[in-house]
């Protein structure tokens, strides 16, 4: 199939984080003929949301995402309400630096319990809450399913099919404000993704994030490969999401504590960039 479009890659910073900042991530990205960025909220706060924005406008970046909301389930409903409150905050910051979407890490399992399912019940009361006010601000919410290893501490929401059923209770009429995103390093192994993808249309995909599954894999958070380095069959599933009618940039989100992290940032940028155009 074609190469991909080099003007729809995306620098996730998380991809970059031990070694810049949000100013050099950002003058990275313009150094190296990257279009689109996704910060972290903690990379955000260096800069402030206003002062972030200015420069990305400056510097003629799309904002692909900001990572990430989410985090409902907690123990106690004060928990639960400062988890929205939090909420709040990030889709504000969203709305200033102009993001495409708010990305939801949704959260595990509260803390010493067992419940699964009452989990995923205090996700879905918890998107309800915030979906409101993501439509006020104009911020998409993209739920993005993690693998299922990270059920009990990051995400009870572990497939596209799970994810897109809470689209289909939350915004029925597919207005555009609540979606997924698809990240390649959480679905792949998924027998459904062809057909998930397909069911979510252009209208629920929002945002696409790639990076490689290693064999094997060392570290369950802070090991994930660059593209062409791992199993993933990045080719086959962008055809399916373009298939799908996703025209959006593809962000590379790459945690890696043993090898890109310890490199130098523009290595890691001119390789990256590289592997988008020939193995992604
Ligand atoms: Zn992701």
């Amino acid at each position: 199939m074609a190469s991909p479009d080099p003007q729809r890659l995306s620098l996730n910073t998380a991809t970059v984080r031990e070694r810049w900042n949000l100013a050099q991530t950002i003058e990275g990205c313009a150094r190296h003929g990257i279009r689109g960025i996704s910060p972290w909220r903690d990379k955000l706060d260096e800069l402030g949301a206003a002062q972030a924005a200015r420069r990305i406008r400056a510097a003629g970046l799309t904002v692909t995402g900001l990572c990430r909301g989410g985090m409902f389930p907690a123990r106690t409903a004060a928990g639960r309400r400062a988890a929205i409150a939090d909420n709040r905050k990030a889709i504000e910051d969203a709305a200033t630096i102009g993001a495409k979407c708010l990305v939801l890490v949704v959260g595990g399992l509260p803390q010493g319990s067992r419940d699964l399912a009452g989990a995923r019940e205090q996700v879905k009361e918890g998107i309800a809450a915030i979906l409101p006010h993501a439509r006020q601000c104009g911020v998409p919410l993209a739920i993005e399913p993690l693998h299922p290893m990270y059920a009990a501490d990051r995400a009870c929401v572990n497939t596209l099919s799970q994810a897109l059923d809470l689209c289909d209770a939350l915004d029925p009429g597919k207005t555009g404000a609540l979606g997924v995103a698809v990240d390649v390093y959480h679905v792949w192994w998924d027998p459904q993704l062809q057909a998930q993808i397909r069911r979510a249309g252009r209208k629920r995909i929002l945002a696409y994030h790639i990076c490689d599954w290693l064999v094997p894999t060392t570290d369950l958070l802070l090991d994930r490969g660059m593209m062409g380095d791992g199993v993933i069959d990045l080719k086959r599933i962008r055809g399916w999401v373009e298939g799908a009618g996703y025209r959006g940039f593809h962000e590379v989100e790459i945690f890696s504590a043993r090898n890109w992290w310890r490199r130098d940032p523009d290595e890691v940028l001119a390789t990256l960039k590289a592997r988008h155009r020939r193995r992604s």
